[in-house]
């Protein structure tokens, strides 16, 4: 197998088997820019050596014949003593990984050779003793694992010996010196001195490469970019060019724009006489490269020639290292540089009107993940705030406030105009009007799709779940040794999951202003929102998949109707039956007789038909999916143990309350061990009387009564938890009965379908099908009961350690576990539409928000996601990623 290609052979598209460092500067070769000759040992060479262990079959020879060409290339050999070829050993994944793996320089370097070195660098002892000993401490740290602090305090010696505080002010006595001192560390480390044989200097380091690759570091960086373990990393072996040679060397960093906003021009640092990793470890103060056109005008304008022909080449914003080396400029790396998200949206959109690229390409080069980011408020981090602890970022934004523990004391405290943060070990259905009130919600118990992190993403507010550091009390918390009481002020990070002490000042967004309506994208003069308003657009007029909202509230809807939803696919009509109207409900769960409950449930439907006509006249025109009542009843009624306790007190006190008692029996009779695979859903609507009917006949009337003020409703109503058509059909027969006797002529029309999230469901769609005009992906439930992971509990308590085991990259109740749950999906959507050819296919789980499962659900067909407000444009956004990808362009 061929395991070394030399940059001739090699170009941009080869980044698996070159990494994208090697690919790169072959490319750059084969444009004729200067790059300095080498070659790149492969990927493959990677996996090889890490399977093997220390060896690959073959590979020396492969070397030895690349060296040899690179040796006659530059008219010196490797290590010699009299004039020597030094070379650098670089990684090169085909991902950046910055940072995470090794480079070893000036390999060839040995007690002779620096003196060869020292000629050919005419009599500049300097220059070659420094660079001997840069070669021993990257290579001890790097091959050897020598700790590298003892090489800084040697050299941090040698200065305060001299009295001086830079090392440009050693002279060549001095650094000799400091090699002497350098190999005595090396060889108490190791327990040998440091290899005088150039090649087997080359062998160490390229083998510290490969290893380099399973150092602990880049693993978890791997996981948390979702790069692929499998990858591994090329080595690029680079003749050495040198920016320490003096003042008219030097080396720098530049980027074709601006990686921060994304404004035009070039834009770099420069370090005149310096090697690469002085600029990057920040040792002395950089120059600009305005600064390099007064230093050096030849090599500037070369330099500007050359970003110019990369940008032209790659037609996006391109980062390079150079090197300057006595006047004369080589280029050591480039890429299609990292931006941040605001710089990604305004660079796409300036290529397009420099007509480099096309719309498409301008959207599938921006992602959902990005648009997040700009969407929420963030901290200003120049206070450098104390951060206590670390949760789950679970919903996305900032938010600072006063601390408070109860639903009851956020609602008193906000009234005052003061902004709170609601801080729970978990939150209930119970604690929504304080979720409401707060500015935003900490919990130490939770992931990402507990109910905290649910409901807080759906109102678009900052939350942080699952903080386990936290013990959390009655009126304070305490993490280590930090107490926080009722009152102090805090700050939570919705994005990184970080809480600090004290208020952190936020800004809000331009991009949420934008979608708002409150900016006008031509007017705003802001070339971030002219961007992005751009790519959505473009992204609207590709999609195939509608978006929808999941919205509870009038102002949910009104709001994700802004945002660009297409209608809601989720109304969770339980959230409707929370404050003052718990009596009601209360009063239907302990009804004794039919005629008690149904006085109940005729107190709730005039209620749930006012909630009704205002999500109906939000979306007027769009299609409302309208789910019947999902959870357990238990959950509207007080904790068991609390009422236990409250009788009991009572009968030591020899009262007896009668409503607490009849309360706590049916509590008692209503208790699940598992509530999750319990009394919910479509068995509660088969066992209470009257429950579905009523909500039935609300939506109706509500319907109606828009159609009647000359309005276009066009419910859906959707039975939860169906496993088995019998369910679905019994409840569809009287729904039917009652939509039929009360539509009368007002043209209202109704469709009837089911959530299809229990796997039986799926396993079952073609029969299903038969009775539901619509199916909607349920896949929080599909995902729970898929994997048997209880979606409360799971995340906080040991996804960590499945994350780390790599059993999974993320979690399959973020972003939809393809294989799996996905296949249920697949399915499911194939059985039903071959049983009822035009069934209406969507999602509404937390995934129908997710930019990677987007693209799942466009391949598998459905006609739409349904996502909570704040993710509609995310949707929308990958959505028309999703169809541009997929109509074969070879975009990415
Ligand atoms: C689901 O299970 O995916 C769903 C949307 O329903 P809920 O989250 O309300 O259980
Ligand atoms: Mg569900």
């Amino acid at each position: 197998m061929k395991f070394v290609y030399d940059f001739h052979e090699g170009n941009k598209d080869l980044k698996d088997l070159l990494g994208g460092k090697g690919a790169n500067l072959a490319e750059m070769t084969n444009l004729g820019l200067p790059v300095p000759p080498g070659f790149t040992i492969t990927t493959e060479a990677c996996k090889e050596f890490l399977r093997e262990g220390t060896h690959v079959d073959g590979l020396d020879a492969q070397i030895d014949e690349h060296l040899a060409t690179l040796e006659r290339d530059m008219g010196r050999r490797l290590g010699d003593p009299a004039d020597p070829l030094l070379v650098s050993v670089r990684s090169g994944a085909k991902f950046s990984m910055p940072g995470m793996m090794e480079t070893v320089l000036n390999v060839g370097l040995n007690d002779e050779s620096v003196d060869g070195l020292s000629r050919q660098a005419g009599g500049n002892d300097r220059f070659a003793w420094d660079s001997y000993r840069r070669l021993i401490q990257m290579f001890g740290k790097t091959v050897c694992e020598v700790p590298g602090h003892e090489f800084e305090d040697a050299l941090h010696e040698a200065k305060v010996a001299k009295g001086v505080t830079d090392d440009v002010q050693l002279d060549a006595e001095d650094l000799r010196a400091l090699v002497t001192a350098y190999k005595k560390v090396f060889a108490k480390h190791t327990g040998h001195d440091f290899p005088q044989d150039p090649r087997e200097q080359l062998d160490l380091a390229i083998a510290a490469v490969f290893r380099s690759w399973n150092a602990d570091r880049a693993v978890l960086y791997r996981r948390q970019e979702r790069i692929p373990a499998e990858l591994g990393t090329a080595v690029n072996v680079v003749a050495m060019v040198f920016g320490n040679l003096g003042a008219d060397s030097g080396t720098g960093v530049a980027f074709t724009r601006d990686p921060a906003n994304g404004e035009q021009g070039v834009y770099g640092d420069y370090l005149s006489n310096a090697q690469g990793e002085d600029v990057v470890a920040g040792i002395r103060n950089t120059l600009s490269l305005s600064d390099l056109e007064r230093l050096d005008k030849k090599s500037y304008d070369e330099l500007m020639q050359i970003m110019a022909t990369l940008e032209g080449h790659y037609r996006d914003l391109c980062d390079i290292e150079f090197t300057i080396e006595r006047g004369k400029l080589w280029m050591l790396q480039t890429r299609v540089g990292k931006r941040t998200a605001a710089a990604a949206f305004t660079i796409a959109s300036q290529l397009v009107d420099e007509g480099v690229i096309d719309l498409d390409e301008a959207l599938v080069r921006v992602t959902g993940a990005q648009l997040g980011q700009l969407m929420f408020p963030r901290f200003d981090l120049a206070s450098s705030p104390e951060s206590i602890t670390r949760g789950v970022g679970a919903s996305p934004g900032a938010a600072y406030g006063e601390v408070v523990f109860t639903a009851a004391r956020a609602v008193e405290v906000a009234a005052t105009g003061k902004p709170v943060i609601l801080v729970r070990r978990e939150t209930n259905p119970d604690d929504l009007p304080g979720m409401i009130a707060a500015q935003g919600i900490l919990t130490s118990r939770g992931g990402k799709t507990s109910h905290a992190a649910v409901v807080a993403r759906g109102m678009g507010k900052t939350c942080v779940c699952g903080a386990d550091e936290m013990e959390v009390g009655s009126s304070s918390f305490t993490i280590g040794s930090h107490t926080v009481s009722e009152g102090d002020v805090i700050s939570i990070d919705g994005t990184t999951g970080r809480v600090y002490l004290g208020e952190v000042p936020v800004r809000p967004s331009e991009v949420v202003q934008y979608f708002e309506g409150d900016l006008d994208p031509a007017q705003a003069n802001d070339p971030l929102v002219f961007a992005v308003h751009r790519i959505i657009t473009h992204a609207d007029s590709k999609r195939r998949l509608y978006v929808r909202t999941n919205a509870d509230t009038g102002a949910d809807a009104a709001r994700a109707r802004r945002f660009g939803a297409q209608g809601i696919g989720l109304c969770r009509t339980e959230h409707m039956f929370l404050g003052d109207r718990r009596e009601l409900v209360e009063r239907l769960i302990l009804a004794r007789t039919e005629a008690d409950r149904n006085d109940a449930l005729a107190a709730l439907q005039p209620l749930q038909r006012a909630d009704f006509l205002d999500i109906f006249r939000e979306m007027n025109g769009l299609p409302v999916t309208i789910r019947l009542i999902d959870p357990p009843l238990h959950e509207f009624l007080p904790s068991l143990e609390e009422l236990a306790v409250r009788v009991a007190v009572q009968h030591e006190q020899g009262q007896r309350v009668e409503h607490d008692e009849q309360m706590l029996a049916a509590v008692r009779r209503m208790h699940e061990q598992n509530p999750m695979l319990g009394l919910r859903g479509v068995r509660l609507g088969l066992v209470i009387p009257g429950l579905f009917a009523m909500q039935v006949r609300a939506i109706t009337e509500a319907a109606v009564a828009l159609a009647a003020e000359g309005g276009k409703p066009r419910p859906e109503i959707m039975v939860p938890l169906v496993g088995a058509v019998q369910e679905l059909e019994t409840v569809r027969a009287e729904a039917e009965k009652i939509i039929a006797s009360t539509v009368g002529d007002s043209g209202v029309e109704i469709l009837i379908g089911t959530m299809i999230e229990v796997p039986r469901a799926a396993l079952t769609a073609g029969q299903i099908a038969e009775a539901a005009e619509f199916f909607s992906f349920g896949t929080n439930d599909l995902t729970q009961m898929g994997w048997g992971f209880s979606r409360d509990d799971v995340e906080g308590a040991f996804f960590w350690r499945y994350l780390e085991l790599g059993i999974f990259g993320i979690s399959p109740f973020e972003s939809i576990d393809t294989d799996g749950v996905g296949r249920l999906v697949r399915i499911a959507a194939e059985e039903g539409r071959a049983a009822r050819p035009g069934l209406k296919l969507g999602v509404c789980g937390e995934h129908g928000g997710d930019p990677d499962s987007v693209h799942f659900f466009h391949e598998v067909g459905l006609d739409y996601v349904s996502c909570s407000p704040f993710r509609v444009p995310i949707a929308r956004l990958e959505a028309g990623r999703a169809a541009v990808e997929s109509e074969g362009s070879d975009h990415r």
